[in-house]
């Protein structure tokens, strides 16, 4: 039997959204801001890289509240630390913030907001690919 009251309750994006990322790299770049990672995280990207967790966290990380997050070029752009030629050169052990781009709570809080992504976002489009509801869900709690 549909439960009126349970979907009712779904939140606007309950049919899925459209989406498959192109590689662009724009959002590895441009605007400041932090790429959180944990340990387990930093312990994957200096395997992927061959480098000690020490070496990896001088070289690669800054910290921030007992927190760290991955270092920006001191170019202009301000592009990640990893990027190069507008590709993740750790994509494997990119972190959770990053795989689980553009499905953030603030891009996902209302269609306005999701449609503000799409702008600085080309692989949100009506022709990408739907990504169902479960999927979003699953993203959103990584
Ligand atoms: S901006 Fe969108 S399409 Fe481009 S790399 Fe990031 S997630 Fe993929
Ligand atoms: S780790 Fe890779 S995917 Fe994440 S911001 Fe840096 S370049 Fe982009």
């Amino acid at each position: 039997m549909h439960d009126e009251n349970a979907s009712k309750t779904l939140p606007w994006y309950r049919d899925g959204l459209r989406f498959k990322c192109t590689e662009c790299g724009k959002c590895c770049t441009g605007s400041p801001g932090y790429v959180w990672v944990t340990e387990q995280e930093i312990d994957s990207m200096a395997k992927q890289i061959d480098l000690s967790v020490e070496l990896f966290k001088r070289k690669y990380l800054r910290q921030r509240d007992n927190r760290y997050a991955l270092a920006e070029k001191k170019s202009q752009n301000r592009d990640c630390i990893f990027l190069k030629d507008n590709k993740c050169t750790i994509y494997q052990a990119r972190p959770a913030q990053c795989r689980t781009f553009p499905f953030w709570k603030e891009n996902l809080n209302s269609e306005e907001s999701w449609k503000l992504a799409s702008e600085a976002c080309e692989g949100i489009h009506d022709q990408a690919p739907l990504i169902p509801y479960s999927i979003i869900q699953e993203l959103l709690e990584r």
